[in-house]
């Protein structure tokens, strides 16, 4: 079993180390594990947007990745049973593209998800946004929150900068409950359905590959992100590659779930992909 989506305790919502994470790889027999951080490169979300370093705070914008990468670097001495790879989850805003293209030019990683968490800058993925989304997206209209989504999900793409989109239906989670129960929600899913189709032959275009993360199955969620049906129409529409994570935020979640989506992807004709170095490997 590989897990290609992990967050030790560089991102300030998680916990336990690279080394712990490790650990617990090999109690579960993992063969492969990708650490996927989190980067948020956003200037105008500095002031939330931390790493933690050897236990300290530092703004997203220092050198934290040389010692992520470090800190890999000497776990994977440590388990050499163990194929580690070096991966970094980048929360994309409009216009920062610079900012990442030179995040990505100065640390080499293996693996890089892009992941659509923020837009027009405020949160969409943390329950502690919840109050701000409330505030400030939902006056703006469901119809034009979708849309705004597949705007920033095609210029991510676009961009060429990422290896695969992290959960690409995460609206799921906390942007589509907002409306639960009004004729809004409906208004929504007519946009994701139409949108959606474009949005994945974009993706197949620019070899730009999806993630299926099982970390809505320990919602209570019976599915992934994104679905299975959004699954299979990637895969008709020529996506690929198909990355599998746990998306685990501490070692006990790592690899949970991944078991049984590795057999759906199967049935599906689909192999979970390796990357090493930003490319593919068998
Ligand atoms: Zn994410
Ligand atoms: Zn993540």
């Amino acid at each position: 079993m590989i897990d290609y989506h992990v967050h030790p305790d560089y991102s300030p919502d998680a916990a336990g180390s690279i080394r712990e994470f490790c650990a617990r790889a090999r109690e579960l027999g993992l063969e492969e594990m990708c650490f996927t951080t989190h980067f948020e490169p956003d200037p105008l979300r500095a002031g939330f947007e931390r790493v933690i370093v050897r236990g300290e705070a530092c703004p997203a914008a220092t050198d934290w990745a040389r010692y992520y990468l470090e800190d890999i670097g000497t776990a994977q001495d440590e388990f050499p049973e163990l194929v580690i790879r070096t991966g970094v989850e980048i929360g994309y805003e409009m216009g920062v593209e610079g900012r990442i293209a030179d995040f990505l030019d100065q640390y080499r990683f293996d693996f890089v998800l892009g992941a659509i968490h923020c837009l027009e800058h405020v949160s969409i993925s943390g329950s502690k946004e919840v109050g701000q989304m409330r505030a400030l997206l939902v006056p703006k209209g469901a119809e034009y929150l979708a849309s705004r989504y597949f705007d920033y999900l095609q210029a991510a793409v676009g961009c060429r900068l990422f290896d695969c989109i992290a959960h690409l239906d995460i609206f799921r989670k906390y942007v589509l409950p907002l409306w639960a129960g009004t004729p809004e929600a409906a208004v929504f899913n007519r946009v994701v359905g139409e949108r959606l189709g474009p949005a994945l032959e974009c993706m197949a275009e620019n070899s730009v590959g999806i993630e299926v993360n099982t970390s809505a199955l320990r919602r209570g969620e019976a599915e992934p992100y994104p679905s299975w049906d959004i699954v299979r129409r990637a895969k008709l529409a020529g996506v690929e590659p198909f990355t599998l994570g746990s998306d685990a935020h501490r070692p006990e979640d790592l690899g949970k779930g991944l078991e049984d989506a590795a057999g759906r992807l199967a049935e599906l004709g689909i192999l979970p992909a390796r990357f090493c170095a930003r490319e593919r490997v068998e």
